[in-house]
């Protein structure tokens, strides 16, 4: 059956604010591009029509039937090294085709905190790139330089072309899979004139109680990892790098080590010209895989 989408506007978070765009705000795909979704397993029982979000309490269930499908990607070591036995946890940030189902993806969950959305399109660069797709690209080189280095990788969604999953239960399958250190890989979409990354660090709301400080650490290493990069630290979110948060599910909701890194800002010509760059998100993966193999190994 031929899918039709309505072209609303939404707003999209991503970890430092709120910022307006189109869902039809990716160049490379158009409205009439649909043809994608009938080949995407995780879309195909997503509802067409809009429906009311479910709010949920702290100790309730919801009606779990309109969510996208979440399931983990599992990937094996694929040699013998420092991390051996270690398992990892990858969260790229949003889905490729959120902005087409943004009356599922806006459907509220309990975040730990409060109620926040399913998942958003995330940002984008000035000329279209999109933040999910560079999530998605250093997520792969991350995976295969850990699996390379020992690690058993998981990964909270396969492709960059599904909607979601919500942001809840990217955090329960990191937990579920007993990852010895977690990272949500995201990019900003702030001010113009602000540059640079910041890592966001977990504040103690009851489930993650056991890991603030370890989430700290892990913190520190990757702040300390990621500058030789060549990405500055953030000129306008938070201080030296660093910015604690309570009101994100990945964070609130994790029962490992977990950070989320904001990598820089889309909005800002000079970091969108390196986020854009494939040497920069390998470099980008290289330095997140030298504080994770640090954290594991000290
Ligand atoms: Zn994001």
């Amino acid at each position: 059956m031929k899918r039709r989408y309505l072209l609303v506007a939404v707003v999209a978070l991503c970890g430092g604010g709120l910022w307006a765009v189109s869902t039809n705000h990716h160049g490379e795909r158009s409205a009439s591009n649909t043809g994608i979704l009938t080949t995407s397993s995780s879309t195909t029982s997503v509802p067409t029509t809009t429906t009311q979000p479910v709010a949920q309490s702290a100790n309730g269930s919801r009606d779990t039937s309109w969510e996208p499908v979440a399931i983990p990607v599992v990937n094996p070591p694929t040699a013998s090294g420092v991390l051996d036995g270690k398992v990892v946890g990858i969260d790229p940030g949003h889905n490729g085709m959120n902005y087409s189902e943004t009356s599922l993806i806006n459907q509220l969950i309990w975040n730990g905190s409060g109620n926040e959305s399913c998942d958003t399109t995330g940002t984008e660069t000035n000329d279209g790139y999109a933040e999910a797709q560079f999530n998605f690209n250093v997520a792969q080189y991350l995976a295969v330089d850990l699996q390379a280095e020992g690690a058993k990788v998981v990964l909270t969604r396969s492709s960059n072309s599904g909607v979601g999953p919500c942001i809840d239960q990217r955090a329960t399958m990191l937990n579920n899979a007993g990852a010895n250190v977690s990272i949500d890989i995201h990019a900003d979409g702030g001010p113009p004139s602000g540059r640079g990354f910041t890592v966001l660090e977990p504040v103690a709301d009851g489930p993650n109680n056991a890991v603030i400080g370890s989430s700290a650490q892990f913190g520190a290493d990757l702040v300390a990892a990621f500058q030789a990069t060549g990405m500055p630290l953030s000129n306008y979110d938070g201080s030296n790098g660093v910015a604690q948060r309570n009101d994100l599910a990945g964070l609130n909701l994790t029962t490992q080590p977990k950070v989320l890194i904001e990598t820089g800002n889309m909005r800002n010509g000079t970091d969108a010209s390196m986020l854009e760059s494939p040497v920069f998100q390998q470099s980008a993966a290289a330095a997140m895989a030298q504080a994770i193999t640090t954290f594991l190994t000290q």
